[in-house]
Formats: structure tokens, sequence, C-alpha cells
């Protein structure tokens, strides 16, 4: 298994960022806190759509030790970004304004300036920190590094300004809300709310059914070692770029189709077909527009795709020596629909699906917001590794740079390592 990238130990986590933050700051940190990077399994795209979704938690977190200090000073380094970076909070700006804070500070900066504007905090109260970070969760492959670092940063910040609120899920629900917000607003990433409920609200042993509508989750047992199962990421290692215009596209195009058939949502349209009231034919009928029809498309099969996933996840004997071929098919729809009709996937996002699935995977699809990024394919436990070689090989055969590979089962959320 020398090929999958391993998940660092609360230990080892710690070690590395009071390292990094002694040799940066000549001083011992407050604390260290850690959050993980994501993996959906289903629901893609949803999330901006009122619909549903069901990430897990990743073994794989970024870690932070945090100092608070004196005045407004943010004072960052990070292991996978050069230099010392300072940032006044007082003067975070929104992204494309002047004064933004450029680079990956603006995620630090962006959370801390969240939590005073939603009034988690007093204005101006909280203190300025040094902070060093450091991650195993891989960057800008799709498995949220980003929410990691905001969501890492919020409840360092909830714990030294003695905030509360990662305390009990309402309080971590306000805090995803914070980071969300710190991600569009600060960085100017228009991404949806799966990652950083993911990152905050998960519970180790389950899946996380989100509704993106109203913020309610569920945990949904998913307990994969036990079904002799395994959940292989497949890092492409191709870069996605969510910040750039088609994510935004997507948003906006699904919004206008919303308008055109007159609902709030998307969701309410997969609603009124789950209920009988319509079928998707008569909706796409209602709209002119080729491109929202396809997007349209998309959103509602594939939020009734989350429903028929968490329904056999609900059934003790769907588990139970899992009648794969019964429900592994959604995984397969869920990127078929993503690639044909939403066409967010990539040459190397297709790539390892199918090769994934010609060595034996029970299901594939791309995962995240696509263009780039990652794959996940659902195997059983001892076909892991000769999956991830054949996927390997394809790769080598298409003239690819050779994709990472990790295992994801659900962890738990955000929280502090250690004191
Ligand atoms: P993803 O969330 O899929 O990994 P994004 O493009 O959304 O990709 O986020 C990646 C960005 O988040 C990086 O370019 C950087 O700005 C920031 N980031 C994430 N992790 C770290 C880290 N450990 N140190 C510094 N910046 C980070
Ligand atoms: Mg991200």
């Amino acid at each position: 298994m020398s090929r999958l990238l391993p998940a660092w130990s609360d230990d080892d986590g710690a070690a590395r960022v009071r390292a990094l933050f002694a040799e940066s700051f000549a001083a011992e940190p407050d604390g260290v806190w850690a959050a993980p990077g994501r993996v959906n399994v289903i629901g893609e795209h949803t999330d901006y759509n009122g619909g549903l979704c069901l990430p897990i938690a990743l073994p794989h977190r970024t870690f932070v030790a945090l100092r608070a200090r004196p005045g407004r000073t943010a004072r960052l380094v990070s292991a996978q970004q050069p230099g010392l970076r300072e940032v006044d909070l007082d003067a975070a700006a929104p992204a494309g304004t002047a004064g933004a804070v450029e680079g990956w500070p603006a995620y630090a900066a962006g959370v801390a300036w969240a939590l005073e504007r939603d009034g988690l905090a007093p204005a101006g109260s909280l203190p300025g920190f040094d902070i060093a970070v450091d991650s195993c969760v891989p960057h800008g492959a799709g498995l949220s590094s980003s929410a990691a670092l905001e969501c890492a940063i919020a409840v360092a910040l909830d714990d030294v300004a003695h905030l509360g609120l990662a305390a009990d899920d309402a309080g971590r629900a306000r805090l995803a809300a914070a980071c969300v917000r710190a991600e569009n607003e600060i960085a100017g990433a228009p991404t949806g709310g799966m990652d950083q409920a993911a990152s905050l609200r998960a519970r180790a042993g389950h899946a996380l059914l989100l509704d993106c509508r109203d913020g309610a989750v569920e945990h949904v047992r998913l307990d994969l070692d036990a079904a002799g199962l395994a959940l292989l990421v497949i890092d492409t290692r191709a870069p996605h770029r969510l910040v750039d215009g088609q994510y935004a596209r997507r948003r906006a195009v699904c919004e206008d189709a919303a308008r055109v058939l007159g609902v709030a949502s998307l969701r309410e349209v997969a609603d009124a077909v789950m209920a009988g009231e319509t079928t998707p034919d008569d909706v796409l009928a209602r709209l002119s527009d080729e491109e929202q029809r396809r997007r349209v498309r998309h959103v509602e099969s594939e939020i009734e795709r989350v429903r028929f996933f968490v329904a056999r996840l609900r059934d003790p004997d769907a588990l139970r020596g899992w009648s794969l071929d019964k429900s592994a098919w959604a995984l397969d729809a869920s990127h078929e629909s993503l690639r044909e009709d939403y066409e967010v996937s990539s040459p190397e996002l297709d790539l390892a699906v199918t090769a994934a699935r010609a060595a034996g995977a029970h299901g594939a699809r791309m995962t995240g917001g696509g263009f780039g990024g990652s794959a996940i394919a659902l195997v059983d436990a001892e076909r892991a590794e000769p999956v991830a070689v054949a996927v390997q090989e394809a790769f080598a055969g298409a003239g690819l740079r050779p994709p990472a590979f990790l295992l994801a089962d659900a962890h738990g959320p955000a929280g502090r390592v250690d004191g």
C-alpha cells in the first residue's frame, strides 16, 4: 500500500506545526487544532441548488498551531507556501477590491473577518494571531484543502476567543457559514456549503447527509470496513480552477433556470418530481434553452441519486454483503451525468473512472467541482491496490503524470488536537 498517501496522526501533525511555529515565531503556540478535507460520495453541484449531498470527512487534515497576540495583525506561515505573510485584520477587504488580501492568507484573514461580520464575535474583538500551518490534504485536488484550512482556523479562533461555538452542532453550523463567507467574499471562490459542513460537522464512521436548503444534517452510518469495501480516491493531479469562470457560470445557469421555472432553487424541482407532481420530461419541456435543460437534468437526477444511495445505506441488509450492483450504479450514473449534462469532467477524470471500473471497481465517479481534481472508486477492500495500479498504468499509457491515491474512510470533524 506504499503508493497510498498517508494521513497524519494527531501527534505527527501537532509535532510538525509546533516545529514550524517555533522556528518562525520563536515562541510556543496556545495550542494545535486540525480540520479534515472531505470527499463527496455522491451529490455533486447540488449544494448551491439547495439540494442534497453526502460527503465524508477524510482522515487527511490540515493542522494549525496558533497563538493569539495583542493588536490586529495576523502573521502566517505555511509549510505549503513560501515565506512569512502579514495581514492587518482591520484591512481585510473583499476579493476584487482595492486592499484585497493576496493569496492564501485571504482564507485565514477571511475567517476572522467573517466571524465578526456574522456577529459571532463583536466587531474588532478578535485578537491578532501568529499561525503555522501544515497539511497532508492534497492541494487543489478537489478534496477541499481550502475548507480544511478555514475550518482549522475557525475552531482555533473559536477556542482562543472563547466563542464556544465548536461545542455543539448548531454552533458549528454557524462557524461553517462564516467559513463559506470567508471563501466566497475574501478569497473570492464562489463555492457552496458542502466542504465546510463536512469539515466541521462530520461524525466518524458516518457520511454526512447535508440538506443544503436549510443546512440540516443527518449522520448516516457508513462502515466500509465492515462491508469489506474501500473508497479509493484518485487525485488526477490535473489542475482544477474553481476560481475561474466555469463554476460561477454553472451556478448562474442554474439560477436562471430556476427563475424560468418559477422556483426558488432547483431543489424544488427534484422534490416535485419525487412527490409525483411532475416528471423530469415535463420540467425540461418548460425550458427552451438547451444548456439550462442539461444542467437541470443533472441537478434533478443527482438529488434523486443521493436519496437512492442513502436509502441503501440505511438498510442494514443492504450493507451486509452489500448488493453493490444494485446501488453502485448510482456512482457511475452520477459520473455520466456530470460528464454529459453538467460538462464538468475532464479527460483525466474520465480515464480514472474508466480504468477503475475496468479493474473491478463496483462504481466510480469524479468528485468535487470537477475540471480536474479527484475521482473516487468503490472497491472490494483487497482490490484497492490492484485498482490503483491499473489506474496508474492507464495514466502512464496516456502519457499523463502519475496520479496520487488515498483511502477515504469517514473521520471525525475539526477540533483541538492537543492540550
Ligand atoms: P481544494 O480546496 O480543492 O484543495 P482550492 O483551490 O479550493 O482547492 O484551495 C486551494 C488553496 O487553498 C491554495 O491555493 C491555498 O491558497 C489555500 N490552501 C489550502 N491549504 C493550504 C495550506 N496548507 N497552506 C496554505 N494555503 C493553503
Ligand atoms: Mg476548495
